[in-house]
Order: C-alpha cells, then sequence, then structure tokens
C-alpha cells in the first residue's frame, strides 16, 4: 500500500463517523432502559457507593442479533467493520481525544469534594489529561467508566465478527480462524456474564478516567485484541490435531485460572466466609484472603489472564511474532500493573500486606516470580 493509500484508508468518513455514533448512542440508550442487576460497587472514600445496571450481556446479544437480523435482510453488510478497520481506528483515536479534552475541562470546573467528582489536579496539564481528573465522571447520568470499557469490549466482538464474515466472503474458513474466534468469543461472553466482577477490579476502583483509560477501553482493546483475527484473513496456517488440542488445553486451564481467582477474590469481598475450594477460607488481618489461588500466588487471575491471551495467538502459529503483540502487551501490562497495585495494597492494609505477602510469597507465577 502506497502513501496515500494508508493516507486514503486513515481518513475517517461520514460513514464511520455515523458507525460510531450509532454504537455509541445505542450502549447508552439501551445500557439504561433494558433491565439488569443492579450491583452496588465498592465504598469509596467518602462512605458513598456507586450502582451499576449490569446488563452488558442482554445488551450485546440483542445487538448481534440485530445487526445479524439486518445483515440477513441486506440492511447492513456484516463485512462493514472489517472493510473500514483503519478509518474506524483512527476515527475512535480522534473520538478519544475529543472525550478526554471534555473530561480534563469538566474536571477542571467541577467544585464537588465527593470522591466520584473531586478534582485531582497536579498543574501539569499532560499528567493530569492523560491519568484524568475525577474518579467516576459521568454524562446523563451514564457513568463513562464503565460504559467506555463495555463499548471496548463489545467493540472487540463486532470487529471479530465482522472479520470472520470477510474471511468467508473471500477465502476458506481455516482450524485457525474457528479456534481464534471460539476462544473470543467465549472469553467475551463470559466477561459479560460476569460483568459485575468489573466493579471491583482496579481500572473502576482506583484508575481516574483520563486519556490512559479512554484510549485503553475505546482503541487499543478493539482494535489490538484483534489483530490475530487480521492477520489470519492474510496468511495461511496449517494447524495439526496435536496442536488444536494443545491450544485448547491452554485456553482451558487459562480460564480456569483467570475466572477462579477473580470469582475466589469477589465471593470473598462479598461474605469472607464463603468456601474456598470447599473449606473455610484463610484471612490475614480479617480482610486479606490467602487460600485457594490467593494462597498459591498474589496475583494468579494474572497468569490465568496471560494463559488466555497467549491461547488467542497460538492458533496464528510460530511463524511471525505480529500475531502476539496482545500476549507481549499483556505481559508487560500486568506486570507493571501489579507493581503498581501491589504498592497500593501495601500503603492501604500497611502490616497485613507484610504479613500475607510473608506467607504468599509468589506474585504471579509459584516458585518463577
Ligand atoms: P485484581 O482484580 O487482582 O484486584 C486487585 C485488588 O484486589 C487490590 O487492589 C485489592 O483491592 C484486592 N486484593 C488484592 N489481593 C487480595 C487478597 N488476597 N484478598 C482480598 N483482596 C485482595 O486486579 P485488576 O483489577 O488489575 O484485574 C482484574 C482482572 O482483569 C484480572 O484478571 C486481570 O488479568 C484483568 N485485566 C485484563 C486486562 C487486559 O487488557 N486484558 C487489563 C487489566 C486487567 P482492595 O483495596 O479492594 O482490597
Amino acid at each position: 500500500m502506497d502513501l496515500n493509500a494508508l493516507l486514503h484508508a486513515f481518513t475517517p468518513s461520514l460513514t464511520s463517523v455515523a458507525m460510531l455514533l450509532a454504537f455509541f448512542t445505542y450502549l447508552a440508550i439501551a445500557g439504561s432502559i433494558l433491565p439488569g442487576r443492579i450491583v452496588p460497587g465498592v465504598t469509596l472514600s467518602d462512605s458513598t457507593r456507586l450502582h451499576y445496571r449490569c446488563n452488558g450481556l442482554l445488551l450485546l446479544i440483542l445487538l448481534v442479533s440485530l445487526l445479524g437480523i439486518g445483515g440477513w435482510m441486506d440492511l447492513v453488510s456484516p463485512t462493514a467493520i472489517a472493510d473500514r478497520g483503519l478509518e474506524l481506528l483512527s476515527t475512535t483515536l480522534i473520538f478519544s481525544l475529543f472525550v478526554t479534552l471534555l473530561l480534563y475541562m469538566a474536571g477542571c470546573r467541577s467544585r464537588s469534594q465527593s470522591s466520584s467528582f473531586k478534582p485531582h489536579f497536579t498543574g501539569n496539564l499532560i499528567h493530569d489529561w492523560w491519568f484524568g481528573i475525577q474518579l467516576n465522571p459521568q454524562f446523563m447520568g451514564i457513568d463513562l467508566k464503565f460504559y467506555f470499557v463495555r463499548a471496548g469490549m463489545m467493540g472487540w466482538l463486532l470487529i471479530n465478527l465482522s472479520v470472520l464474515a470477510k474471511c468467508i466472503q473471500e477465502t476458506d474458513l481455516s482450524r485457525s480462524m474457528i479456534l481464534y474466534q471460539i476462544f473470543c468469543v467465549l472469553y467475551i461472553l463470559d466477561y459479560f456474564f460476569y460483568e459485575e466482577y468489573m466493579t471491583s477490579t482496579w481500572d473502576i476502583i482506583a484508575e481516574r478516567l483520563g486519556f490512559m483509560l479512554v484510549f485503553g477501553d475505546l482503541v487499543w482493546i478493539p482494535f489490538t485484541f484483534s489483530i490475530q483475527g487480521w492477520w489470519l484473513l492474510k496468511n495461511e496456517v496449517e494447524l495439526t490435531t496435536a496442536a488444536v488440542i494443545a491450544n485448547c488445553l491452554v485456553f482451558l486451564i487459562g480460564y480456569l485460572v483467570f475466572r477462579g481467582a477473580n470469582k475466589q477474590k469477589h465471593d470473598f469481598k462479598k461474605n469472607p466466609k464463603a468456601l474456598i475450594w470447599g473449606r473455610p477460607p484463610k484471612v490475614v488481618g480479617g480482610k486479606l484472603l490467602a487460600s485457594g489461588y490467593w494462597g498459591i500466588a498474589r496475583h494468579s487471575n494474572y497468569l490465568g489472564d496471560l494463559l488466555l491471551a497467549l491461547s488467542f495467538s497460538l492458533p496464528c502459529g510460530i511463524s511471525s511474532p505480529v500475531p502476539y503483540f496482545y500476549p507481549i502487551y499483556l505481559f508487560i501490562l500486568l506486570i507493571w500493573r501489579e507493581r503498581r497495585d501491589e504498592a497500593r495494597c501495601a500503603q492501604k492494609y500497611k502490616k497485613i500486606w507484610a504479613e500475607y505477602t510473608k506467607l504468599v510469597p509468589w506474585r504471579i507465577l509459584p516458585y518463577v516470580y
């Protein structure tokens, strides 16, 4: 592709703007009116709690069904997203820049002292715009942090499905494409099935909403996590049956560790006496879970996620590093994140945390790290 063609591919068109706006509007309206469990978030430092309507799974199923019907009736093209991948990428990037500038200005004007809306300034414009000013900014009653992460995860699935449609239209459906698509569908459906677990994750409870998070949710997740699918559109891979089985095992083990660890922590936070693997939990200082996956390593959930990420790339074989972008990025991110979380927990739990780290010395991978 020459430079002119590349520039053209990246230039946002009215169609891509309309597609993005339609998607965001659907999420805002359907997210506010469709039924869903109302889940209280963690208690904030001013003793208030946000409440989240966890109807993401219903929203996603309805959206995919509507698009499916639209495709069947020739009203929308199933390959519309895959045909405009780069255009949609730049449109979403511009949207993220625009939204975070608005968030910065709204944050600067806030006089609220509540935990959610209190402005946090360092005086460094770039820093404040990047990390955000407010913890839980809202727009028309919608919690934007929860909304954006939902948009990113759904966007990832929509891109994948469109790439799948393009693959069916233009080439033969390979084992690799089928495996990649199945793993991602299961992961994303599982994410929305357990959407309420998101309400206690680090992003939601600790990060302010700035460019880092908005870009991560809207651009990074959907457009880079789908690289394997785009790559498989252009490259052929012959997978042996043994490779397929091994790949499924990596996915399964990753899933069990990832979901199991996150579920144990979530259940423990709700009921500190909840049984872990059929036994009463071992608890440090009345606050930290030290049994189950949390007794093996202090972030086993990260290990599970890394195995899952690897399983999404293995269908592409080992001829190129490009499809391994996601696991490599996730590895770097989670190592960094674990360090930041460790510092936060050490500060929050003080002696209890020190006791926990003595009891459970491994950070992510037992006997290695
Ligand atoms: P965690 O869900 O691991 O949450 C960390 C928090 O849990 C700590 O700050 C602390 O919060 C609490 N905690 C830590 N240890 C214990 C313990 N032993 N007992 C009780 N509470 C404890 O972290 P994340 O939010 O970072 O990750 C959530 C999931 O999201 C992970 O599975 C991760 O892999 C995934 N993720 C995926 C990404 C991707 O790009 N695919 C990016 C980032 C995360 P508190 O103060 O509430 O006690």
